[in-house]
C-alpha cells in the first residue's frame, strides 16, 4: 500500500485547493481522489455553458484568505483556472477514484479507493461538497411525472411551459436561461421575496418579470404533483392546480450523511458532522472537513479559504 501525507478525497475547488496549499506549504506527497473523470464535477455536470461564476454568491462577500482565489468569470474561465492550478502545481490527481471506506489504522488512515484499500495517510481531508445529493421537495415525485422532473438544473434549454421552484441563484437563473431560450416560465418559492439572492439574479428577474416574461409565483407553495400525459400536473397549497411540461426543482443539495456516516464522523442532532473551528472531525483526529461539506452556506470562495485554514492547522498543530 503506498503511503502519503495527505489524501483528499474530492478534486473541487475546496479539494484542489488543499492540494495547492499543501504544495506551496512543502506538504508531500499528497493525493488528490476525483470519482469522476475530470476535475470539478459539480461545475462541470451542474453549470451551464456560459454561466456567470459569481465571486459574491449568495450574497455572502468572502474575504479570499489563501492562495487560490478569483473574480466573478464564465464558467469555462473559472474552469480553466483550476485547470491551471491542477498544472501549475504539480497536483497529483487520481480521476475515477471514488473514496469508499476510510478506515483508522495504526500508521494512519486506510484509504479504500473503488474498494479496494490502496493508500495509508496521515491526514485525510474529505473535500466530496453536497451536491452529490439533491434536495427533494417533501412530497413524493410520482414514477409517471419523472421524465418530466429536474431535481438539479438543467444545463441544457427545454422548451414549453416550466415551473422552476426554489428562491435561490440557481433558481433565478435556471427560470432566467429558460425564459432567453422561449420557454414559458413560472417561478414558485414559499417566501413573499427573495432573500440573499444575488444582485444581478435579482434584477434580471424582476426585469423578465415586468416584461411578463416570467410569472413570478412568490408565497406559493406545492401540494403534490401527479403525471398527466405527457405534462405534469401541480396541486399547488392555496388551491390552484396547473399543468406543466417541467418542473425545474433548485432546491440546493444536502450533506451526505450516508457517507460521513460510512467513515464514522460523528453527526451531531441536526445531522451535521461535528468539527472543530479548523474543520478537524472531533471523533476522528487529523481527518479534516473542507468546502461545501464543512460550513453551512457555501461558495467557491469560501471553499478555497476552508482549504487555506485546514492546511495552516495541521502545519500548526502537527507537523511543526
Ligand atoms: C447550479 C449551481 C450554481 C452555483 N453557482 C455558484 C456561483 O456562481 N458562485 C459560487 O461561489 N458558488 C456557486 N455554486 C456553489 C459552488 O458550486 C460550491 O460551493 C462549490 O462547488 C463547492 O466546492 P467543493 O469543492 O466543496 O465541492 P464540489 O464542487 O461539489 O466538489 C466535490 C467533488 O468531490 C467529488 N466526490 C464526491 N464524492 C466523492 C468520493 N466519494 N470520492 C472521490 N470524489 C468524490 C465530486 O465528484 C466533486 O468533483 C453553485 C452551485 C450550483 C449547484
Amino acid at each position: 500500500m503506498e503511503k502519503v501525507k495527505i489524501a483528499v478525497v474530492g478534486a473541487g475547488p475546496a479539494g484542489i485547493a488543499c492540494g495547492v496549499e499543501a504544495k506551496v506549504n512543502n506538504i508531500e506527497p499528497v493525493v488528490i481522489f476525483e470519482k469522476a473523470q475530470h476535475i470539478c464535477d459539480t461545475i462541470q455536470r451542474l453549470y451551464r455553458a456560459g454561466k456567470r461564476v459569481d465571486a459574491v454568491y449568495r450574497g455572502v462577500d468572502v474575504e479570499p484568505v489563501g492562495i487560490c482565489r478569483f473574480d466573478t468569470e464564465s464558467k469555462e474561465e473559472f474552469l480553466k483556472r483550476m485547470e491551471n492550478f491542477v498544472k501549475d502545481y504539480n497536483l497529483n490527481i487520481q480521476l475515477k477514484s471514488e473514496v469508499n471506506k476510510i478506515t483508522k489504522v495504526d500508521d494512519g488512515y486506510e484509504i479504500t479507493v473503488n474498494w479496494e484499500p490502496k493508500y495509508i495517510a496521515d491526514f485525510v481531508i474529505i473535500a466530496i461538497g453536497i451536491f452529490g445529493q439533491p434536495n427533494r421537495p417533501s412530497y413524493p415525485i410520482p414514477k409517471e411525472a419523472k421524465s418530466r422532473v429536474f431535481l438539479e438544473p438543467p444545463t441544457s434549454p427545454l422548451s414549453g411551459k416550466i415551473l422552476v421552484v426554489g428562491g435561490g441563484d440557481t433558481a433565478a437563473e435556471v427560470a432566467c436561461f429558460m425564459c432567453d431560450c422561449a420557454a414559458e416560465v413560472s417561478l414558485s418559492y414559499r417566501r413573499p421575496q427573495f432573500f440573499r439572492i444575488n444582485p444581478v439574479n435579482l434584477q434580471n428577474l424582476e426585469e423578465r418579470a415586468k416584461a411578463g416574461k416570467i410569472n413570478l409565483m412568490m408565497a406559493t407553495d406545492i401540494e403534490k404533483i401527479e403525471g398527466a400525459g405527457d405534462k405534469v400536473k401541480v396541486y399547488f397549497k392555496d388551491g390552484k392546480e396547473e399543468l406543466y411540461d417541467y418542473i425545474c426543482y433548485c432546491l440546493g443539495g444536502t450533506s451526505p450523511k450516508g457517507f460521513l456516516r460510512q467513515v464514522g464522523v460523528e453527526l451531531d442532532e441536526e445531522e451535521r458532522p461535528v468539527i472543530d473551528e479548523y474543520f478537524e472531525v472531533k471523533n476522528m483526529p487529523k481527518v479534516f472537513l473542507a468546502g461545501d461539506i464543512g460550513v453551512k452556506k457555501g461558495s467557491i470562495l469560501l471553499a478555497f479559504n476552508t482549504a487555506h485554514i485546514v492546511i495552516e492547522r495541521i502545519k500548526e498543530k502537527y507537523l511543526k
